[in-house]
């Protein structure tokens, strides 16, 4: 009979069931039958754990929470000490002391509510490969993720939801009911400390097909784009005619690359400018946080008005038409350049910055998938502005080009109505990305994936030049609608906006302030991390609803065209795919953050995006 291995009393390390996260619980009783330790938790949580989910406290090295403290200040002070230990960057010095100082003021502004219950909570740490391995086995991805700082007040409500997950998880509640009801109830404050070894931060699952499949993404993307494009302009552009290739010479145009120069730059000092106000990213694997200035609908505003001064002017924009391969290949050279850049830089970028996905010590796969989370040049953020302005404010100019060589080469003296329809609702999109910027801080291109060349190629070619393709083909290809075909398909737009917007802004809300009386009705799990997973609203409708709704508006957008070709379908098919994968891959690293609560969530909410189909 196997004896136990921890005595009563004992102050041991509890692991989270489903996570990889330890605690630091007092072990209470043990079940001689189930072979289960009953611990207790600091909050008064017991749970019953199996002994190979107990380690001793000598196996962790720690640093106690602010928790263990209650003073604010030893708290504040606590988190400087640890920033400033990180080793120091001349570039990004500057940068850091700047946000650090203020950061610091307002840390200290910050109390501790009284009836706050923090739990420290400790994550595996790795020493050496062969530690890691022994302590869970568990992927070294798996234990980046569950390092991440969260700062998060959750307001739990004695709902039947967060019973039925704790029952689940075998929690027990406090004996005392009356304290039972206190703790969901009051409001909880969890804070978890930032590991204070350094974490590697290597990638061991490769995403795309490993290095062959990013190999060969780096060599078809740009393919399929100017296969798209030259199509385009076929009479008959059925996918088996394919057309002659264009001379070499004839695709490069020195005064077009100008142009892509001119535009990535104005929009940089547009990006500059200090007008709108400058708001915190969601915490880095540091426990850092990253300032964003939000000022891309200002961006967007001042562009309309240059391009409105151009066509003043009497300028041509229908030069973007007759000049569009050219345009594409200039912003193709511009963005390998800069992918070229960003690899090189990330090489001396610290562990610590480097994307969770883009780190595996392989050349093609890093450079693809972006090897340096968040690369900076002061506090310019180069990701998160790729990720809104030339690409998508260039979308919606290309659009217009298209617009008036529509109407100059069918001498039109108003744009057909197809063609009023495909540029509103893509503008409205533009402009709704514009105008809700703050929530690309919340999306897995800013947490998760590093900047390299699938975003830098995808934000600055793929977005302006394949998304304009619906426009590009009706210059081409005129196709005549009826008024209610318009009006259907504009319900249709109308519908998949309105779940896309709706569920995004309910997660970003969530995720920013799950305590926001708008959310209240809303009920959610709890998770080891401390973030909560919606399991009512539009998030317990399918797991991925704003992708629902981005896929009936990508539909929306090539209905106008027709059904005489599958070109004009190339976004639509190509988008399902992609949202397809990307939940895919959202999934996994959700499976490895929360572990049973999102087991417990997909059972919940089983469908991933279509409801009853997949
Ligand atoms: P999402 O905005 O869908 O975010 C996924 C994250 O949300 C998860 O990683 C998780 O992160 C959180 N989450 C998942 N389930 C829940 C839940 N039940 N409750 C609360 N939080 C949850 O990811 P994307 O970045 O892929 O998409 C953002 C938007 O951009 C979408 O509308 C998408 O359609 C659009 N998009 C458009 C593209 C285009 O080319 N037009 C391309 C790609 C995306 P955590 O728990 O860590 O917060």
């Amino acid at each position: 009979m196997p004896s136990r291995k921890f005595a009563d009393g004992e102050v041991v390390m509890g692991r989270w069931p489903g996570s990889v996260l330890y605690y630091e619980v007092q072990v209470t009783s043990y079940d001689d039958v189930a072979h289960l330790y009953t611990v207790k938790y600091k909050d008064g949580t017991e749970l019953a754990l199996k002994e190979s989910d107990i380690r001793s406290q000598s196996s962790f090295k720690h640093r106690k929470s602010q928790s263990s403290s209650s003073s604010p200040s030893r708290r504040s002070s606590s988190r400087s000490r640890s920033r400033s230990r990180s080793p120091g960057r001349p570039a990004k010095g500057r940068r850091r002391s700047a946000s650090q100082s203020r950061e610091h003021k307002e840390d200290k502004k910050k109390t501790i509510p009284e009836s706050s219950i923090a739990l420290p909570v400790f994550v595996l740490f790795k020493p050496s490969e062969n530690n890691t391995k022994r302590y869970n086995g568990e992927p070294e991805s798996t234990e980046k993720n569950a390092t991440s700082c969260i700062i998060l007040e959750q307001k739990l409500k004695p709902d039947v939801e967060i019973k039925r997950v704790l029952e689940q998880y075998s929690l027990r509640s406090r004996k005392d009911d009356k304290k039972k009801e206190e703790i969901y109830s009051e409001k909880k404050t969890f804070v978890a400390v930032k590991p204070i070894e350094k974490v590697s931060t290597k990638t061991k699952e490769m995403e795309f097909g490993g290095r062959i499949g990013t190999f060969m993404l780096i060599l078809l993307l740009p393919a399929t784009v100017f296969y798209l494009l030259l199509m385009c302009k076929q009479d008959d552009p059925s996918l088996l005619n394919l057309p002659p290739l264009p001379a070499l010479e004839s695709l490069w145009d020195w005064r077009v690359f100008g142009v892509i120069f001119l535009w990535f730059f104005l929009q940089a000092a547009f990006y500059l400018l200090p007008i709108g106000k400058v708001v915190e990213g969601l915490p880095l694997s540091s426990g850092r946080k990253l300032q964003y200035r939000i000022n891309g609908f200002y961006a967007f505003i001042l562009t309309a008005a240059a391009i409105g001064v151009l066509l003043y002017f009497e300028f041509e924009l229908h030069y973007l038409y007759d000049h569009l391969m050219q345009f594409a290949v200039s912003a193709a050279a511009f963005s390998l350049a800069l992918s070229i850049y960003l690899y090189v830089r990330s090489l001396k970028a610290p562990e610590e910055e480097l994307a969770p996905g883009g780190n595996s010590g392989y050349f093609i796969y890093d450079f693809f998938t972006g090897h340096e989370l968040n690369p900076r040049i002061g506090s310019f953020d180069l990701k998160y502005f790729c990720e809104l302005r030339p690409g998508l404010i260039g979308w919606v100019v290309i659009n217009l080009a298209m617009l008036l060589a529509e109407m100059k080469i069918h001498n039109l003296s108003v744009p057909s109505l197809s063609m009023i329809l495909v540029n509103s609702f893509q503008l409205l999109y533009v402009v709704d990305a514009l105008w809700n910027e703050e929530a690309v801080l919340t999306t897995m291109d800013i947490t998760h994936d590093g900047f390299g060349f699938m975003l830098a190629f995808g934000d600055l070619v793929w977005v302006p030049f394949v998304y304009s393709l619906q426009a590009f083909y009706l210059v081409g290809h005129p196709t005549t609608i009826t008024w209610p075909v318009a009006a259907a398909i504009t319900v249709l737009n109308c519908i998949g906006y309105y779940i896309f917007r709706s569920a995004n802004s309910q997660k970003n809300n969530f995720r920013r302030n799950p305590a926001d009386p708008k959310l209240a009705n809303l009920k959610f799990i709890p998770t080891a991390t401390g973030k909560g997973l919606l399991v009512t609203g539009w998030w317990g409708f399918v797991r991925h609803p704003n992708y629902l709704g981005d896929i009936i508006m990508a539909l929306a957008w090539s209905l106008p065209c027709g059904f005489n070709h599958i070109l004009p379908y190339f976004y639509v098919i190509y988008f399902i795919c992609l949202l397809v994968h990307r939940e895919a891959r959202d999934e996994h690293h959700c499976k490895q953050k929360y572990g049973l609560a999102w087991e417990r969530y997909c059972q919940r909410v089983p469908y991933r995006i279509f409801p009853y189909i997949y």
